[in-house]
């Protein structure tokens, strides 16, 4: 079947992955092999080095996990599992089997094979797939890489809250309104509020946690339901005791849990059993069975703390936007969590009592992925067989109106020079006059029903009134909701060597600011070339390394965000020499087909066009670098406890990410945390900084206020005046680096102002002394300190008088200068 839109839609999800399709206007959900509506993200390699992907994979992963009990060691796996989490890094996945580090993205791609196997009477060559709001650009790019890898030659993505509300939107009567994304999957939680206004669709705010999901769920019924079971019905102290037999038994005892958490959102309660021979040994040679029953109640107290954290990551998101839970209009559940009756009553007792589960939330990000999918164009070559009367359409997929124009053509080089064209809308509720259509084309209108997804067929008939097959022979238009343009979800911004607090700051680009609508341009002026580039000269290199930042304060260090990617302009690049220090103008563009990077030399008149943006960016880091990271931060903070600040509460955060790192947390979300407690230990030593400044500020400013009354005119009462403006921004910001700008200018202010107080010392002085100092013209002299002494009384400054100062001073033999009077003689 040739299609002229895109019309299939994937949630390549962390967990679980689903495909639906648009068809004849209605949303198909494709099932798997095994006649499930989702699959298993589970990617396992036999011996043979074929693949096995999906529900099978899973459940042998679950298997070994419980076998790994009667050796109490966990086997080296074949098996591979949130790759997701991987995408675009350079870290890979060691299959044995297959004798092969494998990416991310080819995994990725296993999935999106197995998916596409699915669908059994078509090859699917184009499809939308879902990615989360706050993917990051080297994230976007590895899905489509995997889409390649899979043979889905035109891949689009969409944000996953927004393919979820698509999908609510069109069941909904409501077409404004502010809805909250709730999506609580297996490993990570995503919340966004959608906007739609006149039928428009965005997201304008995102928040979430990358570790909190279903898993944590799991864990919470091993460590204080299932663990504490074992422990009164087993000897397993041994086990318990080190950390590698611990972790073998919590993954096993995990298998059982998620049956029980997924069981419980449907009934009240759950036995759990485990089958003979399924594990292993206890201390004492006993196996070990599990038999107990789990109660809502039960469940209820181990569930509640995570869904808060979740619960009040949406009250962040609501108060940062000045809103609260009784704004939003709806709440729309994702993820298989939100299955969860528990949440659900916390959901509405807390949120919001408009909590929709009328798609199921399993489902809900393929079914918005194929309704967007089935509005955009597939670019993917269409084979049209012989015979088939070849129409050209043009009209909007989308539409807020209730009648919507088809312009519909014949395409030249056919035999037949004009055809008559009946569309007729799939419930047969409405069709159009019979009409004649040639090369140049007519408009037809169609009726379109309200809220929903409408497909019309379309008929063409010869001169005799045949009907001729014809491409394309159905389209759909959805009414009342059409997807605005995706926002930038981070800031984006570049690293630079900061003077003022000797750091590598976050500078962010101007037009690529969080939220802007993409394609979006952002420009960053007046950067500096550290080193000279010679043409031809490849290893002469100007590095540029672009991040992506969630929200920053003032000057940050980049480090503690995201590099997306690292650019170069080396020697090869350039036909002419640039010179160290030149000055140099940046523009990025962003767009979802890629980021376009120029530089532009303004002193050497030199534009660079295009610089290669890498592919691979995001780098893994390393056990062992974390811990160097870690010993810095304590290095600050010790520092800080040495002068007297109060570091309980950064020591804290720095010891639970130690902990982390101790009980072998993934590196990556050990990084995400250890980001979080340097970004408090930064603003620690800035508040221990804070107070010292702001002192110093102050009373260099009241010295000034002083020397400018006694030696001041208007015009440096002017200048004091704007320093009193400068001083109070600046204290009301507690900016340290532009505080510290501002000190010295006041000092050097003052430091002009009140060396008149020096020149009336000095005249006074030689003018008592006159006749003991050995002047070299004593009537100059004289003469000379006459004029000055009148200049005085007429209240002359500093600048006039400084001339004659130096005129005297060299009538002066040297050992009778003043001392300092070089520096004051400016
Ligand atoms: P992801 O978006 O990460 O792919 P999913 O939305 O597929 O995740 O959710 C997967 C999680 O949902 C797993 O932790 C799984 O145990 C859990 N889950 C699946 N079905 C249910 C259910 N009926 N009740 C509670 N949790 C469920
Ligand atoms: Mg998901």
């Amino acid at each position: 079947m040739a299609r002229i839109k895109i019309d299939y839609g994937i949630d390549l999800g962390t967990t679980n992955s689903a495909i639906c399709c648009m068809n004849r206007g209605e949303v198909v959900t494709i099932k798997s092999d095994l006649g499930h509506d989702i699959m298993p993200s589970c990617v396992s390699f036999n011996k043979k080095k074929s693949s096995l992907v999906g529900q099978t994979a899973y459940n042998s992963l679950a298997k070994d996990k419980r076998r790994a009990t009667h050796t109490w060691r966990a086997d080296v796996s074949n098996t591979f599992v949130e790759f997701k989490r991987k995408m675009g890094t350079n870290e890979t996945y060691h299959s044995a089997n297959m004798g092969a580090d494998l990416p991310p993205e080819q995994l990725s791609a296993e999935v999106l094979k197995t998916l596409k196997s699915f669908v059994l009477d078509e090859n699917v060559t184009a499809a939308i797939i879902t990615v989360p709001a706050k993917f990051l650009q080297s994230q976007k790019d590895a899905t489509m890489r995997a889409a390649k890898l899979a043979g889905i030659q035109h891949c689009e993505l969409l944000q996953e809250p927004i393919a979820a509300s698509m999908a609510y939107g069109l069941t909904g009567a409501e077409k404004d309104g502010l809805w909250l994304v709730f999506d609580f999957g297996g490993g990570t939680f995503d919340a966004a509020l959608v906007r739609t206004q006149d039928g428009v669709m965005q997201i304008f705010d995102t928040e979430g946690d990358n570790y909190l999901g279903g898993k944590n769920l799991d864990e919470a019924i091993v460590d204080r339901i299932i663990i504490p079971y074992l422990m009164e019905n087993y000897v397993i102290d041994s086990i318990m005791a080190d950390p590698d037999k611990k972790q073998v038994l919590r993954e096993a005892m995990k298998t059982f849990a998620e049956e029980a958490k997924k069981q419980l959102s449907f009934k009240p309660s759950h036995d759990i059993l485990s089958d003979i021979g399924d594990l292993g040994c206890d201390d004492e040679g006993e196996e070990l069975e599990l038999d107990l029953t789990v109660t809502q109640d039960q469940l209820k107290e181990v569930f509640a703390p995570i869904f808060n954290r979740a619960i009040s990551i949406c009250h962040n998101l609501l108060k940062r936007n000045n809103l609260s839970g009784t704004d939003l209009s709806k709440v729309i559940l994702v993820g298989g969590p939100t299955h969860s009756p528990i949440l659900r009553q916390m959901l509405r007792e807390q949120l919001s009592p408009n909590v929709d589960t009328s798609v199921d939330p399993m489902t809900v990000v393929a079914t918005g992925a194929a309704l967007y999918a089935s509005t955009i164009d597939s670019k993917v070559d269409q084979q049209i067989e012989q015979g088939v009367v070849r129409l050209h359409l043009e009209y909007e997929s989308t539409s807020v109106e209730t009648t919507e124009f088809v312009t519909v053509k014949l395409e030249p080089g056919q035999p037949l020079s004009s055809v008559q064209v009946v569309i007729t809308r799939a419930d047969n509720a409405w069709a159009s006059p019979k009409q004649s259509i040639d090369q140049q084309g007519e408009v037809i209108d169609v009726e379109l029903a309200e809220g929903k997804s409408n497909a019309f067929t379309i008929t063409v008939y010869d001169a005799q009134g045949n009907t001729l097959p014809c491409f394309p022979n159905e389209i759909s238009i959805i009414q009342g909701t059409a997807v605005g343009r995706a926002p930038l979800a981070y800031n984006v911004g570049i690293e630079k060597w900061d003077e003022e607090t000797q750091r590598g700051i976050f500078v962010p680009a101007k037009g690529l600011e969080k939220n802007k609508p993409l394609p979006a341009t952002g420009t960053i002026n007046n950067l500096k070339t550290t080193n000279t580039i010679r043409p031809g000269m490849a290893s002469d290199q100007i590095r540029i390394p672009i991040y992506e930042a969630d929200a920053f304060e003032g000057k940050e260090r980049a480090a503690y965000f995201t590099l997306v990617y690292e650019l170069f302009i080396t020697g090869d690049d350039v036909q002419q020499l640039i010179p160290a220090g030149s000055p140099v103008d940046l523009t990025i563009r962003v767009q979802d087909s890629g980021w376009q990077v120029s530089a532009y030399f303004p002193s050497i008149e030199l534009q660079i066009d295009d610089l290669e943006v890498p592919t691979h960016t995001t780098q893994s880091i390393t056990p062992q670098q974390l811990a160097t990271e870690i010993a810095k931060g304590r290095m600050a903070i010790q520092k800080m406890q040495r002068q007297g600040a109060d570091v309980a509460e950064v020591d804290e955060s720095l010891n639970q990410v130690q902990t982390e790192l101790n009980n072998g947390a993934e590196n990556h979300q050990v990084l995400t945390h250890l980001r979080e407690a340097l970004r408090k230990i930064d603003k620690a030593e800035q508040n221990t900084e804070w107070p010292r400044l702001e002192k110093h500020l102050r009373s260099l400013f009241a010295e000034l206020e002083e020397d400018n009354q006694k030696y001041g005119n208007s015009e440096t009462t002017q200048q004091v005046e704007q320093f009193r403006a400068q001083v109070d921004d600046v204290i009301r910001r507690k900016d340290i680096p532009t505080g510290k700008v501002l000190a010295d200018q006041i000092g050097a202010f003052d430091f002009q102002l009140a060396r008149i107080e020096y020149y009336v010392i000095w005249l006074r002085d030689w003018h008592n002394r006159f006749d003991t100092l050995r002047w070299s013209n004593p009537t100059q002299a004289r003469n000379l300190i006459n004029q000055g002494l009148t200049l005085l009384q007429a209240r002359a400054d500093a600048d006039q008088l400084s001339g004659l100062i130096r005129q005297i001073i060299n009538l002066l033999p040297s050992n009778s200068v003043p001392q300092g009077a070089e520096g004051l003689l400016q």
